[in-house]
């Protein structure tokens, strides 16, 4: 696989979406694998700081309504 940006032989592929990235272009994002609701009542995320980002998608903060999928 080559880096989205240059072409070169990749090192990692993106966390979001999947593309390929080379050391050069690898962004960091934190991930999050896993969110919960606490006895109290309060949501936490289980996150993980330096996810291998692309730096092109664009990974969305809230779940996203889905419309037409009938
Ligand atoms: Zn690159
Ligand atoms: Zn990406």
């Amino acid at each position: 696989m080559e880096c989205w940006h240059c072409e070169r032989p990749a090192h990692a592929a993106c966390r979001f979406c999947g593309r390929a990235v080379c050391k050069t272009h690898t962004q960091e994002m934190p991930y999050i694998i896993h969110t919960y609701r606490t006895a109290s009542g309060s949501y936490k995320a289980i996150v993980v700081a330096g996810a291998v980002y692309c730096g092109v998608c664009r990974p969305q903060q809230d779940p996203v309504e889905l419309k037409n999928m009938e």
